[in-house]
């Protein structure tokens, strides 16, 4: 289960990884997009920080003021989804704060909003695999980057990659990273 404190927790060291990793998250988006993931996830991770700043009064509050901040300021594709994810957990906190369920409503909004299903080398890959590992209790670092790889030889079917069909291979999807990242986040803050 999740609370607050822990919600605040996991964003916190999901912002430090996003920030750390800004300029690889670009890197991965310069061969098959437009080389701002990093920048995109950084300024909006950055604007959550400091709206966690304040303890939000419960989880439902607290995933709603993640998801504006994220919506008003990461852009591009990313953002809406990531966005997404974070006001269906909203919706779900209201009936349960058990942590399958919520992250269960994240991946179908995401699913739901940006069309993409497991195969098209997008963020779902990694939420479509690791999802059932969390229900499982069985989610791992190596589970978390074998999640992320996988998407290397994928061809895109969504998003800006997809305008690269076939040349989309060979490169990780750099939004599957940035997932692989808020995973490894929730992994350590439970541990
Ligand atoms: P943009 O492509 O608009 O510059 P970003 O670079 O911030 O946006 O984000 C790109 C990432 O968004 C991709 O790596 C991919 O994981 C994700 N993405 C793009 N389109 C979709 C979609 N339709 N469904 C799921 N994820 C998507
Ligand atoms: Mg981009
Ligand atoms: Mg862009």
């Amino acid at each position: 289960t999740l609370t607050v404190d822990t919600l605040c927790t996991w964003m916190n060291k999901f912002a430090d990884k996003v920030e750390t990793n800004r300029q690889h998250l670009s890197d991965l988006d310069t061969p098959i997009g437009d080389g701002d993931h990093g920048f995109n996830m950084d300024r909006g991770m950055k604007a959550v920080e400091e709206k966690l700043a304040t303890k939000p009064a419960d989880l439902t509050s607290g995933f709603k003021t993640i998801a504006m901040a994220l919506i008003s300021t990461v852009g591009g594709a990313s953002g809406p989804l990531y966005g997404t994810a974070f006001l269906e957990m909203a919706k779900k906190s209201a009936s349960t704060d058990d942590l399958n369920e919520l992250l269960e409503a994240a991946l179908a909004g995401i699913e739901m909003r940006g069309g993409a299903k497991p195969g098209d080398k997008t963020m779902v890959d990694v939420w479509d695999k690791l999802v059932p590992e969390v229900k499982a209790g069985n989610l791992t670092e190596d589970k978390i980057k074998a999640a992320v790889l996988a998407t290397k030889d994928m061809v895109a079917h969504k998003g800006r990659a997809s305008y690269l069909g076939e040349r989309s291979k060979g490169h990780i999807d750099p939004g599957a990273e940035s997932s692989g990242y808020l995973f490894e986040a929730m992994l350590e803050t439970e541990g």
